[in-house]
């Protein structure tokens, strides 16, 4: 496979990843007053199921509100508790343990979806007040998960919380697109594990998979120094830039949602 070092600059790619993400965080909160009274909304679940399916978790970083506003509130205690912050980051063991409380979840969720009479492809603000648990969830994730706990931790709702993430790890391992590591190009920097958001031990992996929590931020392919070229995301099998995918992608997503707007393709599915 022809391997592609990544060009783009960091402040460049920065730029444009924040554009595209208050995009659509804009879109998701105001679109009813944008589109005078008619309902945009990009978060369609099926729409987010076929994405993760050909885009891999690229739907995490750049699309979700909730990781949007999850790092918001993250950028904010960078902001304010300086170097403190990462002093009260959660050990590792415990890291690695409470990650599966977001299974648990997911097995819950699930439960409710098989028997339940849910649809989960349905409006979710239905299915969460459908029974206690789940209104606790969603009352959690809302006040904690995605706000308060993120201003301390990194991704605190991704990591530890989100059922949804474990449907798109399950189903992100058939995707065309993927992170690829070459062990023989590597250098043992660590550029790539001090960069991860999620805490990903990408040094140690040959192919980076949702199922090790990768939200598809490609940050580490971004700081991988490009002179070895040892990280390349890939589409198809072929090497990609990080940058043109998700300008590309976002673009490609957001035709999509007008569609599932427009001609109610949620309804049909
Ligand atoms: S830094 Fe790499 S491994 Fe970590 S979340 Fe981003 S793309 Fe995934
Ligand atoms: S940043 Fe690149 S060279 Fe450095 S450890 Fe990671 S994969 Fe290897």
């Amino acid at each position: 496979m022809k391997t592609l070092s990544y060009k783009g600059g960091i402040l460049r790619h920065k730029r444009i990843q924040w554009g595209i993400k208050l995009f659509f965080l804009i879109g998701y909160l105001f679109s009813e007053f944008i589109t005078e009274g008619k309902s945009y909304y990009h978060e369609f679940e099926s729409l987010v199921l076929i994405s993760v399916l050909i885009l891999g978790t690229f739907y995490c970083n750049y699309l979700c509100p909730y990781g949007i506003i999850s790092e918001i509130f993250e950028k904010f205690g960078k902001l304010i508790l300086g170097k403190n912050r990462s002093k009260i980051q959660i050990p590792e063991k415990y890291d690695s343990k409470l990650r599966h409380v977001k299974y648990i979840f997911g097995i819950f969720f699930l439960g409710m979806f098989i028997w339940g009479n849910v649809d989960y492809l349905g409006d979710h603000g239905e299915m969460y007040f459908s029974n206690p648990i789940s209104t606790v969830y969603l009352i959690v994730k809302m006040t904690l998960g995605i706000s308060i706990l993120s201003f301390f931790f990194d991704r605190f709702f991704c990591r530890y919380l989100c059922y949804q993430k474990v449907w798109y790890n399950i189903i992100e391992q058939i995707s065309p697109t993927k992170i690829i590591r070459s062990n023989k190009s590597c250098t043992s920097c660590n550029l790539c594990n001090k960069s991860c958001p999620m805490n990903v031990p990408v040094s140690q992996l040959a192919t980076i998979r949702a199922k090790k929590d990768c939200i598809s931020c490609y940050d580490c392919v971004k700081v991988c120094p490009p002179k070895f070229g040892a990280m390349n995301l890939v589409f198809f099998r072929k090497a990609v830039n990080p940058l043109k995918f998700i300008i590309w992608s976002s673009v490609v997503y957001f035709i999509l949602s007008w569609a599932w707007v427009i001609f109610g393709i949620e309804n049909l599915i």
